[in-house]
C-alpha cells in the first residue's frame, strides 16, 4: 500500500470512530480531499485508493490539475470522473470560470459572488451546489458572513437559479482546546438548525480539517475537509 493509501485510511478510521462516538452513521460524513498545492500525480494516487472528490483553493492550479488527472486517468483507462470542490475566497473576477468547472462552491460568503456564480452556470448543467461561509470565531478568523447576517443572504442564494444552497461552512480560530473547537462548530450548526426551521432546506455542515475532524463531526458535520492528514505536509502556497 502506498503511504498516500495508508494516511487515507487512517482518516476514514478516524471519521469512522469519531461518528460512532457521537452515535452518528459514518456513512452520513463525506470525505473532501483537498489537495491544494499537489500535483495530479499525487491526486491520482489519492483516486487509485479510492477517492474521489477533491477540493480546491486555487483556480488557475485547480484547472492546469483537473485537465491533467483526466489526461492520467485516461492513460490508466480508469473511467473514475473526480468530484471538484472550490474551497478558497472566491474572487469576482473568477467567478464564470469557478461555476463551469466546479461542482462545489464552499466558500460564498457575499450576495454579488453568488449572484455571479449562478449567472455564469451553463444552463445544461446541473444548479451549482453551495454552501455559504460563515464566520463563527472572531474578527482574526478567515472569510465569511457573520452570523447574525447568515439568515438574510441565505435567503437571497436558495433563490438564485444557477445555485443550489446545500447548507453552511465555517473555518473556525486554530485552537487545541476541543471544547473550543466544538463551542465554535456548535455555532454553525445552530445556525443551520435555525434556517430550516425557517424552511430553508439545508443538508450539509461543512467544518473539520486535519485537527479538528472529531470535534466536527460531534457537532454534526456531514462534510469534512481534510488536507495535510491525507497528502502531509504542504509546501508553500502558491502566489497567484
Ligand atoms: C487547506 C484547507 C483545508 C484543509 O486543511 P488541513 O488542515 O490541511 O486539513 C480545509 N478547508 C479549507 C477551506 C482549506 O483552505
Amino acid at each position: 500500500m502506498s503511504d498516500l493509501a495508508g494516511r487515507l485510511l487512517a482518516v476514514h478510521a478516524r471519521i469512522r470512530a469519531a461518528a460512532l462516538a457521537a452515535g452518528r452513521d459514518p456513512d452520513s460524513v463525506a470525505l473532501v480531499a483537498v489537495s491544494k498545492t499537489f500535483p495530479a500525480e499525487t491526486l491520482l494516487d489519492a483516486v487509485l485508493a479510492g477517492q474521489h472528490v477533491f477540493g480546491e483553493n486555487y483556480l488557475q492550479e485547480a484547472l492546469a490539475k483537473m485537465v491533467d488527472l483526466d489526461r492520467l486517468l485516461a492513460l490508466r483507462g480508469a473511467p473514475a470522473a473526480p468530484e471538484w470542490h472550490f474551497t478558497g475566497p472566491v474572487q469576482g473576477n473568477k467567478t464564470r470560470a469557478i461555476a463551469r468547472h466546479f461542482d462545489w462552491v464552499h466558500s460564498v460568503d457575499r450576495l454579488k459572488i453568488a449572484q455571479r456564480l449562478s449567472e455564469a452556470r451553463e444552463p445544461g448543467q446541473a444548479p451549482l451546489q453551495v454552501c455559504l461561509q460563515v464566520n463563527v470565531g472572531d474578527e482574526t478568523s478567515k472569510g465569511g458572513v457573520n452570523p447574525a447576517q447568515a439568515e438574510q443572504l441565505a435567503r437571497a442564494m436558495a433563490v438564485l437559479p444557477g445555485l443550489r444552497l446545500r447548507g453552511l461552512m465555517t473555518i473556525p480560530r486554530p485552537t487545541d482546546d476541543p471544547a473550543a473547537q466544538r463551542a465554535q462548530f456548535r455555532v454553525l450548526r445552530e445556525l443551520r438548525d435555525r434556517l430550516r426551521t425557517g424552511g430553508l432546506a439545508l443538508d450539509t455542515l461543512s467544518m473539520g480539517m486535519s485537527d479538528d475532524l472529531e470535534s466536527a463531526i460531534a457537532e454534526g458535520a456531514t462534510m469534512v475537509r481534510i488536507g495535510r492528514a491525507i497528502f502531509g505536509e504542504r509546501p508553500r502556497a502558491p502566489a497567484q
